[in-house]
């Protein structure tokens, strides 16, 4: 069975899935998008990812065409269309076609396209040796000029930090602020431990608010951590006991070695661990069920 893409309001082939030249997505990036996972036939926060996606848009002054229940039924119905229970789905609101010009009024209607793919699981080496990341040159773009909590399809800033990752040799980077705070990663959030308590930093330097990020954040205060949502610096992270990132796709993966210093001893840390193994759980219990008839829904 071929793979099946929902554009604007019908189901086409991976291969008939085009969007026009003119379409101001591929001429300047003027969208949003969400990366969202679905776990034995439960959509993980969708409600949350949806919440985000029209947020960003309103903020860019573009109308989805749909409303956020027709949003959920559409994302629904993509994943039984593909035969999917555990799925990476990516949802993309392009701001339709226009001219040659900047102005997004030229434009038609917005297109929506929803991408629901059995997803490719990262390296389970990743998770029993952790990751090793650097600090890039590049800052993360000011929120008084670009809000990263916009997830808009100019990703440029954090592609500039995929490259020098690359160039290092690593999977993964951190980013500063232009006041030389920790932010995040190119595509993931950023926790550190020390002494049991949790620090991630607040949204307002300019990370993304990742819904993985809040469910860990709930999830660890659930359990009787202290979270503290505060600035912190590279020093910080150095010293720390125990160092993960979250995001959608990595879910929550320990980082043992920053700019050439092993942190802790090296080895994904006990809470690291923990709060990974009470995401695991969450994940295939918590979401909007796919599928009404599930053999395993719970409660
Ligand atoms: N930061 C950035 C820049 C991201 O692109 C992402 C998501 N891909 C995240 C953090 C993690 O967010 P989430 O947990 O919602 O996937």
């Amino acid at each position: 069975m071929g793979q099946w893409i929902f554009m604007d309001g019908e189901f086409v082939t991976k291969e008939d899935a085009k969007v026009s030249v003119y379409d101001h997505a591929f001429l300047y990036g003027d969208g949003v998008f969400e990366g969202i996972r679905a776990y034995s036939g439960n959509v993980f926060k969708l409600k949350e990812h949806l919440e985000r996606l029209y947020n960003s848009a309103k903020v860019i002054m573009l109308e989805i065409p749909y409303t956020m229940e027709e949003m959920e039924q559409i994302i629904c119905e993509t994943l039984r269309k593909n035969q999917l229970e555990d799925a990476y789905i990516r949802l993309v609101v392009s701001r339709g076609k226009g001219n040659l010009g900047l102005d997004p009024f030229t434009c038609g209607r917005p297109q929506v396209i929803v991408i629901a793919e059995a997803l490719a699981l990262y390296p389970k080496e990743y998770y029993e040796k952790g990751l090793e990341i650097v600090t890039v040159a590049t800052r993360r773009n000011r929120p008084d000029v670009l809000s990263p909590k916009i997830k808009s399809l100019n990703y440029l800033n954090n592609i500039l930090v995929k490259i020098e990752a690359h160039l290092a040799g690593v999977k993964e980077a951190m980013m500063l602020n232009t006041e030389g705070y920790v932010v995040e990663c190119s595509g993931d959030n950023i926790f550190l431990v020390k002494n049991g308590v949790l620090y991630t930093p607040p949204t307002y330097l300019g990370a993304l608010e990742g819904i993985t990020r809040n469910a860990i954040i709930e999830l660890a205060r659930e359990k009787g951590y202290v979270v503290k949502e505060e600035p912190f610096t590279q020093y910080d992270v150095y010293t720390a006991d125990e160092v993960f990132l979250t995001g959608t796709a990595a879910e929550v993966i320990a980082v043992v070695k920053v700019d050439g210093r092993v942190i802790g001893d090296g080895q994904p840390g006990p809470h690291t661990q923990t709060l990974l193994q009470a995401f695991r759980e969450l994940v295939v219990t918590d979401g909007v069920k796919v599928y009404p008839q599930q053999k395993y829904q719970v409660g």
